[in-house]
């Protein structure tokens, strides 16, 4: 029998201060999911053509927030 799949002894060198840096490392740095905004046309949003057509609207193309 092995040890349950999650469980993985640390090694050697790690002291207890190293598990708490890891743990609020690990708090810290959630993984995080990007939504990427795809346009019909297969372009990341705005493709050029929303751009230009936001731009003669007099609308900003929604990017990055800044
Ligand atoms: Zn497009």
């Amino acid at each position: 029998m092995s040890d349950p799949p999650d469980f993985v002894s640390p090694p050697d060198f790690v002291s207890p201060a190293d598990i708490d840096d890891a743990d609020d490392i690990l708090f810290h740095h959630p993984p995080r999911t990007v939504t990427r905004w795809r346009c019909a046309c297969g372009e990341d949003y705005p493709c050029s053509e929303v751009r230009f057509a936001l731009i003669v609207k007099g609308l900003t193309p929604r990017e990055e927030h800044r």
